[in-house]
């Protein structure tokens, strides 16, 4: 019997295995893949750790500091080309080149990441034709394989994701035609907009979207143009647009399918949790990417070593969850994680992300009139994950998360 289980040896696993470990759990890292790292291992480019490591380093690198520090602790194990297949509270079944194996646990972190979504997810209308890919598999053919997607390429969403494959692309010598963002601002980083896009002369039309994909064996183009508030094409604005390949860039969502016994939250689509990151099932934890699509790797690694924590604590029998009292989003809040806070002396980190851009204004977490924390921002935009430490001392019922008017 191990004490924790994490499944999924991404930055979120191993960040979640290393702090079991400090707290004395036995603890199994279970990866698919033949070494860790999960996504950092095609990201390439720098602007990781700034915040854990306080240094700029690349995705790669990032991983290989994460890996050496696991490395570290003897009571972790990590199996590597190792296939969660099944989960449920106390056990968790793999699938390797030994076969089938059920390994009972006391606890469980769950830290599967997230899938981009596809042509099929999103209303993409048109031929199917060759050279339509996501970002990220584009990604992973550029810098695992060295091998160019297009070039002459059409992006479709303003993420993250897609602006700094513009910028890759760029450098490859590929011709990034355009990128289109449906909606009137980008979800993507501010630094991202300027490093990847306008140092670059990219053109960026936002309220923009593919109208038909055109090509029969290989893409030829498409037809593109604006679409008004309620997303609808307005035909009069439809012009063709010669591409070889076109990369959608249209968002994650967190890979949970292991577990459908698992709440999930409407707003992010990951599991809905406590304080403590555990999930409707007693003993599984859950962070990282699978939990919410976080916009920095930094973020992931330090909500991750608070689940193996819990996770371990859970373990020695040590976890206190009386008094639950409900965390929810208010108004300006599009989503708050945790959805739980227990009764108690003590604070806890609400992440949250606002329904729109604000400047100069206060988050507050409130019960009952009770001013729990507060934070001003200068400036918040959607697409950044936000902090504020609630202390739930003074807590006696609902605690909701708001922007102030
Ligand atoms: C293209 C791109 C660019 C990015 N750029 C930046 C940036 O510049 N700066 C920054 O800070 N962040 C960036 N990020 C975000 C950051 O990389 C992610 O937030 C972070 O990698 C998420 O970590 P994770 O461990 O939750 O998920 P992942 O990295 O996806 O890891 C999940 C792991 O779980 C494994 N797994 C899944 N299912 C199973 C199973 N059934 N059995 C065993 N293993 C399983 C997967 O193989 C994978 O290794 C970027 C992300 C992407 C995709």
């Amino acid at each position: 019997m191990t004490d924790v289980i994490v499944i999924g040896g991404g930055p979120a696993g191993m960040a979640a295995a290393i702090e079991s470990a400090k707290n004395g759990a036995s603890t199994i890292l279970i990866e698919r893949n033949k070494e860790l790292g999960g996504i950092l291992n095609q990201c390439i480019h720098n602007g990781f750790g700034l915040h854990y490591f306080n240094e700029e380093l690349t995705g790669p690198e990032f991983a290989k500091r994460l890996e050496k520090e696991v490395k570290k602790y003897k009571n972790i194990t990590v199996l590597l080309n190792t296939f969660v297949v099944s989960i449920k509270s106390g056990e968790v079944v793999v699938q390797n080149q030994e076969g089938k194996k059920k390994l009972k646990t006391r606890s469980i972190v769950f830290a599967t990441g997230a899938r981009e979504k596809t042509p099929a997810s999103i209303t993409l209308t048109g031929t199917r034709p060759e050279g339509v890919l996501t970002a990220g598999v584009a990604q992973k053919m550029v810098n695992v394989y060295g091998r160019l997607p297009g070039k002459n390429v059409v992006i479709l969403g303003s993420g993250d994701i897609g602006l700094i494959m513009a910028r890759r692309l760029t450098y490859e010598r590929a011709k990034v035609k355009a990128i289109l963002e449906i909606n009137p601002a980008t979800s993507g980083l501010r630094r991202n907009i300027l490093q990847c896009v306008e140092d670059y002369n990219i053109p960026l039309f936002y309220k923009h979207t593919v109208f038909e994909v055109v090509g029969k064996d290989r893409i030829e183009g498409i037809y593109y143009g604006q679409v008004d508030s309620n997303y609808n094409p307005i035909l009069s604005t439809r012009k063709f647009l010669k591409c070889d390949c076109l990369i959608l860039s249209v968002g994650l969502v967190p890979e949970t399918d292991l577990l459908p016994e698992m709440k999930l939250m409407r707003a992010t689509s990951g599991g809905e949790v406590d304080e403590y990151l555990m999930t409707n099932i007693p003993g599984i934890f859950t962070c990282g990417n699978v939990l919410h699509i976080h916009d920095l790797v930094d973020n992931v690694c330090l909500e991750s070593a608070d689940a193996g924590k819990f996770a371990s604590l859970y373990a020695k029998g040590k976890l206190n969850t009386t008094q639950p009292i409900k965390v929810s989003a208010g108004q300006g809040v599009s989503y708050v994680v945790p959805a739980v806070a227990y009764a108690g002396e003590g604070k806890f980190t609400a992440k949250f992300r606002l329904k729109s851009k604000v400047t100069k204004t206060n988050v507050v977490a409130k019960s009952n009139g009770n001013v729990l924390g507060k934070k001003f921002l200068l400036a918040g935009v959607p697409g950044e994950m936000l902090t504020l430490e609630v202390d739930k001392s003074l807590a006696k019922d609902e605690i909701v998360l708001e922007v102030e008017t």
